[in-house]
């Protein structure tokens, strides 16, 4: 055993922890447990925990079923929320791999560290500060989750208008008991909508905390009684809820992007990503914005992007320099949604922007006006593209880009295309809500 997996099984005695639950996420970002009991959790570090892999969305075929998961003693996390003053529950992030002990690459969390280890072959380490935003909703008589607002209060408002906020506060209590640094947490622009935004991280880890942050929100919302949805547009005509990303690239003299002898305080390095990450945001939406609904967010008007441009003001770009310089030089891509699975959805992010330093990509000019606000034809003038309009239209963009297929490897992409392509069939033939109440007197 490895230091820190012999660190892992102290705590396990020390908190007294009885069950410990090994997660891993499937291709659509959902996460699936393992629960073992806290005795197994030495084995599994010796020998990882076998598995029958062709029983999760977008793993392998029946004939080769069986997968190992091995945890990553760095991911230990006590569940709060499972946890009575006797014993405990706790987690372990893992990693899939094959019989033969080889990475599985299928697995979304290996697809997030191929790319990495490409950067780190660049020299690079990758940063990422996500903003997931969502909604807290009332439930019906039956348990049911409705779209009624669990308050009243809009942007910033305190209480006593911001009931949820008592509900928000135990959420970030618990993030912080497992480990989270919170750095701001609001009420968004939308009544029942809120946003938690931690510490920037590496990539990896910040994938880990995202996909901990949706459990955690979730957990705390059910023991309230309440229902939270990270369903990126809920309510028509209403901002939808964004995972806006804060990237930056460090290397051995700090961070990478900066440049304090720049307008924005950006480095070649940083445009040229930024280029990489344009040039290929068409075709990596269907990841970052991966369900039918998300392209319900990406209209005008919502605060959400709908253009292939870059800012250091307005909030219509799909990237935006926010105001800082050192080792604070970022730049925010503001496409993704908390719908995506974010190990392949940084993934794409990254490997097109490590494309765009090896390419010299050139990100252009910001656009200062409220892209919103244009016609095509000035769009056309300013070279400003369109991000797609719908899953399927997302999915042609990526079955055509070399750079975010290999992101994902050819069985990530076959299975993802796959499974997306059949939701979206199925969306196509649903007669909706809105077609009867439309149609079925009028005609
Ligand atoms: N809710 C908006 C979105 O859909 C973002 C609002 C904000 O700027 O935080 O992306
Ligand atoms: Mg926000
Ligand atoms: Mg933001």
């Amino acid at each position: 055993l490895t230091d820190a997996e012999r660190d892992v099984l102290d705590k396990i005695d020390a908190e007294n922890v009885d069950f410990v639950r090994l997660q891993f996420t499937d291709i659509t970002g959902t996460v699936k447990n393992v629960s073992v009991p806290a005795s197994q959790v030495e084995k599994a570090f010796e020998e990882g925990i076998w598995f029958d892999g062709s029983s999760i969305e977008g793993f392998v075929r029946i004939q080769e079923s069986d997968m190992r998961l091995e945890p990553d003693p760095e991911t230990f996390a006590i569940l709060p929320w499972r946890t009575d003053g006797d014993t405990a529950s706790a987690r372990l992030i893992c990693d899939v791999v094959n019989t033969d002990g080889t990475p599985f690459e299928g697995g979304p969390r290996q697809v997030l560290k191929s790319v990495l280890a490409e950067a780190e072959e660049m020299g690079y380490t990758v940063s990422i500060g996500p903003e997931p935003e969502f909604f807290l909703f009332e439930k019906d008589e039956d348990g049911k989750a409705t779209t009624i607002p669990h308050d009243s209060g809009g942007y910033f408002d305190l209480a006593p208008k911001d009931l949820a906020s008592d509900v928000r506060r135990e959420i970030i209590f618990t993030l912080e008991q497992m480990g989270f640094e919170v750095e701001a947490s609001h009420h968004e622009v939308a009544d029942g909508q809120h946003e938690i935004n931690f510490k920037y991280d590496d990539a990896l880890t910040a994938a880990d905390n995202i996909a901990t942050f949706r459990a955690v929100v979730r957990a705390v919302a059910e023991q309230n009684d309440i229902h939270a949805t990270f369903m990126p547009k809920p309510i028509s005509a209403i901002n939808g809820s964004g995972m806006h990303s804060h990237i930056s690239l460090f290397d051995e003299d700090g961070n990478a992007f900066a440049d304090e002898d720049d307008e924005f305080n950006l480095s070649e390095t940083a445009y040229k990503f930024m280029g990489g990450v344009l040039d290929h945001a068409e075709a990596f939406t269907a990841v970052t914005n991966p369900t039918v609904n998300s392209y319900k967010r990406l209209v005008p008007g919502y605060e959400a992007p709908v253009y292939v441009a870059w800012s250091d003001v307005n909030r219509s770009a799909l990237l935006r320099v926010p105001d800082a310089a050192g080792a604070s030089s970022r730049f925010e891509i503001r496409s993704p949604d908390p719908s995506c699975n974010p190990y392949l959805a940084l993934a794409v992010v990254i490997k097109a922007g490590l494309d765009g330093i090896e390419n010299d990509a050139d990100p252009g000019e910001p656009v200062r006006e409220d892209i919103y606000e244009f016609d095509e034809e000035k769009r056309d003038e300013y070279g400003i593209t369109t991000l797609p309009g719908s899953l399927d239209t997302a999915l042609e963009a990526l079955e055509e880009d070399d750079v975010v297929r290999e992101a994902l490897g050819d069985h990530v992409t076959e299975k993802f295309v796959e499974a997306k392509r059949a939701d979206y069939a199925d969306y196509k033939t649903h007669v909706s809500s809105w077609e009867k109440e439309k149609y079925l007197e009028k005609f």
